[in-house]
């Protein structure tokens, strides 16, 4: 009988390459019940894909590579958006119900940084929770997948230096090793290493931990992207008003009722995320506040039109149809991770990383928005088309691995903040090796197993960024303020090459 591939996560990249792989046998394991604990269910703008009259996978292409400030792999986001009409046939026929017009045509419309309307969406705001609905009816409908929920991933199993099983932890704490010699890695970001983050809480950097550990090498891990619209209403994880919103026309202002973006680039609000993060921190930095101010553009329609923005501006006793919205920037998004080739092959054999967990190229030093969940389709289709059947895999059995030690809270709180202190919207050289040495210290002391794995991925991040002395897409060194040509290059970083760099910090080099 043929044996289950391993998919370890179930957000849309995960249950998208199970149902890919269907009739062929899967075992998923998810940290949180499916639907749930995934930024794919989160998602509220929708999927970028060049299907429209007088746009080409071309044009979507150069788009991602000018918001990539350099660093695209041009060849690799040119096959991304030449099979992205595919991919979204793929998500109708699973049930996706997209925003179509009168004459049963896809309804497109324009984000930040596009030059199109090439974004395809579900009722304003809901494509995550539509798209998520959808696939894990599909998912439970479809008998070759069995789901392990609430059974979270803590290391992979390696033999002779290639990946034979995942150890982890289901709803009893209790260790487990399930067997099995083709891995597909879909943990996505990083949100919580970071104090106010978008994303869910198992949003945790796990995945990179776990993989680099195991010797796989990590791609671009300095570039994160920082939603400079976060809503700020004190909430962790911090609720999300989507760009779709600035798409609409909404504004940026500061307590005084001025915009500040017209005057720091040509495209105002609709400038690429990390100029305008940098502009609401800087707002906020000053003490003159930030605002985003949807009354004229969208107005009494703001319910029916974003009814999850309306919802938790309502729950702060905010209505954005007569009242400014507070924002703040929130870590949103992973450029780095798990380095992958065209077909999602990580550099250790047997292990595979689809989604934000991965690092395919696509998005160079920024993403360019809704093109994420593009890539997570893409990708993960790509990998169920090519990975061999395993050889070897085995239903999951104890193991010994002590019992679960629980982060403490107030050193997790400490690792975030150093985070969003020293490794976020700006860095400094001083600042960066601040970090390097909490975030060692942490690492090295810490009980809990997940924490010393959280403080690992955060210190991948924080070395990568000391190491990359210049400023380029969501990287912002203030003792670096611009590009260096030659150093136009993705960075790849393997867990001796962290090392060294950790220590030389620590040595005071
Ligand atoms: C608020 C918000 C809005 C966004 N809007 C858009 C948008 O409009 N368009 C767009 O393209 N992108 C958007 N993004 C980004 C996009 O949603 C994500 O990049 C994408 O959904 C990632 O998909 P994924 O499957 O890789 O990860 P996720 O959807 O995060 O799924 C990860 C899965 O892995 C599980 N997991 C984590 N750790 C473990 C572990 N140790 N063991 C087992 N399971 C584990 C999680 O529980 C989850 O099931 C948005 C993100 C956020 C947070």
């Amino acid at each position: 009988m043929t044996k289950p591939v391993l998919i370890v996560g179930g957000g849309l990249a995960g249950l998208f390459c199970a149902l890919k792989l269907s009739p062929r046998p899967v075992t998923i394991l998810a940290a949180a019940p499916l639907g749930a604990g995934a930024s794919s269910a989160w998602a509220q703008g929708g999927i970028a894909a060049a299907i429209a009259e007088g746009d080409t996978p071309e044009k979507h292409t150069a788009d991602t590579i000018a918001a990539g400030a350099g660093l695209v792999d041009a060849e690799m986001a040119l096959g991304m958006a030449r099979e992205a009409g595919d991919r979204v046939r793929d998500l109708l026929f699973y049930g996706v119900p997209f925003d179509k017009d009168l004459e049963g045509q896809l309804v497109q419309s324009r984000e930040a940084a596009h030059s199109e309307r090439r974004i395809v969406r579900v009722r304003g705001d809901m494509a995550g929770k539509a798209i998520m609905e959808a696939l894990v009816d599909a998912v439970r409908r479809t008998p070759s997948i069995t789901v392990h929920e609430s059974e979270s991933a803590e290391k992979l199993h390696l033999t002779a230096g290639r990946v034979t099983g995942v150890i982890s932890r289901g709803p009893t704490g209790k260790a487990r090793l399930f067997s099995g010699d083709q891995i597909v890695l879909a943990t996505g970001g990083i949100g919580h290493l970071y104090a106010v983050t978008t994303n869910p809480v198992q949003s945790s950097g796990i995945g990179i931990s776990m993989a680099a550990e195991a010797g796989a090498v990590i791609a671009d891990a300095e570039f994160v992207q920082f939603h400079p619209t976060a809503i700020a209403i004190g909430r962790d994880p911090a609720p999300l008003a989507t760009e779709a919103l600035r798409g609409e026309g909404a504004i940026m202002v500061n307590k005084a009722g001025k915009r500040f973006m017209q005057v720091l680039h040509p495209d105002a609000e609709l400038a690429p995320r990390d100029i305008v993060a940098r502009a609401v921190f800087a707002e906020l930095q000053a003490g003159r506040g930030a605002f985003l101010d949807c009354r004229t553009a969208i107005g009494a329609r703001f319910a029916d039109a974003f009814p999850t923005v309306d919802a938790a501006c309502s729950s702060a006793g905010i209505n954005p149809a007569t009242d400014l919205i507070p924002i703040a920037p929130a870590e949103h998004y992973h450029m780095g991770g798990v380095l992958t080739d065209k077909a999602g092959r990580t550099t250790l054999p047997g292990l595979w990383a689809v989604g934000e967990v991965a690092s395919t190229g696509v998005h160079g030093a920024n993403r360019l928005a809704s093109n994420s969940l593009l890539e997570a389709i893409v990708f993960a289709a790509r990998i169920a088309e090519v990975i061999p059947a395993p050889l070897h895999s085995a239903p999951p059995v104890a193991f010994a691995a002590g019992p679960e030690i629980l982060p403490d809270p107030e050193t997790l709180d400490m690792l975030r903040q150093t985070m969003a202190d020293h490794v976020g919207v700006i860095r400094t050289s001083l600042g960066l090796k601040t970090a390097i040495w909490t975030l060692a210290d942490i690492e090295a002391t810490a009980a809990s197993p997940h924490l010393a794995a959280m403080a690992r991925a955060a210190l991948f991040i924080a070395a990568a960024a000391y190491d990359r002395e210049e400023s380029r897409g969501g990287h912002f060194r203030s003792d670096f303020p611009g590009p260096v040509p030659t150093l136009a290059h993705r960075s790849r970083l393997t867990v001796t090459e962290l090392r060294t760099i950790v220590n030389a910090v620590l040595a005071g080099a």
